[in-house]
């Protein structure tokens, strides 16, 4: 069981994977241009779950949306800040970005009274949201606690879960407040309230691998609204089977024409199954399929979610080696931070050097295992040549820790001074985009 509210780290990323389904990511199915950031280059983000109707939008530049939560407790810090980089990579193919600030979840969870999480959310996270450049045509910033859409669809989708299910994915117990076991189903509402306004349409949710269990119980939750499930059968091609017992017969027809627009020809409808086979279909064509009917069911008045897909990034290491944690200010550089008192920390961060710098320079140190280069690599050196020139020197012996360090506090005060100038440049636009319902 992985809890998304102790922020416990993930032993064995690999194993997790098996145990929960989550497929490896594929860097090379995303598209050349623009080029992926570093944190998809560099396998950070490793993981996803059907991320294939994104990437069809993707590919050929169609409509598709981006939905993020901000959890308003804590101050930003740069392991935050990987969720941000995904969107606005997300925003260069277009689409629109959603962000819940969840404040009733914080409430619930946290203790968190909403007149205080409404000034963490916009002082410490929104703030930096725009200075990072996510202000962009297509977002939309609410507050959980205002929008009644995601309310409303919280408390729907409860009719479609029950309390075993629920303390099979959240371990939850007798002492777990009600508002507690509502928070995921008021997530599963911020998750799928996009398709509402927008109508069926692939949504990728970027997360850290503890969220996971709100990602698969909302995916099973859009899935249980659907009037037509899609699936392999053994005897090759797929089926569509209508799941209410009324009007079967006419839902199959309606099905096998809107198919057939997409190529398929060959049918075979079985009435008392309540299926209709499509022959040459593969298990690929599954998204396909099922997006076209989401569409169909949406006609017809229905929802016709399409599941939400989601990325999985690992955590980036803290600077005491731990993960990064805005109750541990040691472990994170933040946002708002003071240059000298990131730099502090930078310096007594957890490096892969070695023991002496004569060890050093003869066996060379180990970026891929320091915390140092890590805030350089995805944070503050955006020169590839330069990023390449500190890791080589690293590794043949010829660079050492403290002047490293040095070096790597000269590009983190800038990055940190930055930032804090066009915090102020966008303060305006946090009326412009934090929506009031
Ligand atoms: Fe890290 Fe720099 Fe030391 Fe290499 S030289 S281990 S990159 S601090």
């Amino acid at each position: 069981m992985i809890d998304p509210w102790t922020s416990s780290e993930i032993d064995d990323y690999k194993q997790t994977m098996k145990d929960f389904g989550i497929s490896l990511f594929r860097l090379d199915k995303l598209p050349e241009d623009p080029v992926p950031p570093r944190l998809f280059r560099e396998g950070i983000v490793f993981g996803e779950r059907g991320f294939d109707p994104v990437l069809e939008r993707m590919r050929s530049r169609e409509p598709f949306a981006v939905m993020s939560g901000l959890m308003p407790s804590g101050r930003m810090h740069l392991g935050h800040k990987m969720v941000i980089d995904q969107m606005m990579y997300f925003q260069e193919f277009g689409c629109r970005v959603f962000i819940g600030i969840a404040d009733l979840e914080s409430y619930a969870t946290r203790d968190v009274p909403l007149d205080r999480a409404r000034d963490i959310a916009i002082g410490s996270y929104v703030k930096n949201y725009l200075a990072l450049g996510l202000g962009r045509k297509g977002l939309e910033i609410y507050f959980q606690s205002k929008r009644l859409q995601v309310k409303d669809l919280a408390l729907t989708l409860g009719r479609k879960v029950n309390l075993s299910t629920m303390r099979a994915i959240y371990g939850f117990n007798e002492q777990t407040n009600m508002a507690h076991m509502m928070a995921p189903l008021v997530q599963a509402g911020d998750i799928l309230h996009p398709q509402l306004k927008l109508g069926p349409m692939p949504v990728v949710v970027p997360v850290g691998i503890d969220q996971d269990p709100h990602i698969r119980l909302c995916r099973d939750l859009s899935q249980s609204f659907r009037v037509f499930n899609v699936l392999s059968v053994p005897e090759g091609g797929l089926g569509i089977f209508v799941k209410p017992d009324s009007d079967v017969e006419g839902l199959l027809v309606l099905a096998r024409e809107r198919i057939a627009k997409l190529g398929y020809l060959e049918f075979k409808m079985i009435k008392s199954y309540k299926a209709l086979y499509v022959r040459g279909a593969t298990r690929s064509d599954t998204g396909r399929i099922d997006s076209e009917l989401s569409y169909l069911e949406h006609e017809l008045g229905h929802n016709g979610f399409i599941s939400p897909s989601s990325t999985y990034h690992r955590f980036i290491r803290g600077l005491t080696g731990e993960k990064m944690s805005s109750s541990k200010p040691e472990t994170a550089i933040f946002l708002d931070d003071d240059p000298d008192e990131a730099c502090r920390k930078l310096k007594r961060a957890l490096t892969g050097g070695r023991d002496t710098a004569e060890e050093q320079r003869v066996k060379g140190g180990d970026p891929g295992r320091c915390s140092v280069f890590e805030t350089m690599l995805f944070h503050t050196v955006q020169d590839t040549a330069e990023i390449e020139r500190i890791s080589s020197e690293c590794r043949s012996g010829q660079r050492l820790c403290g002047g490293c360090k040095k070096e790597a506090c000269e590009h983190l005060s800038a990055f940190l001074a930055d930032l804090a100038q066009k915090r102020d440049m966008n303060a305006h636009l946090v009326d412009e985009y934090v929506m009031e319902d």
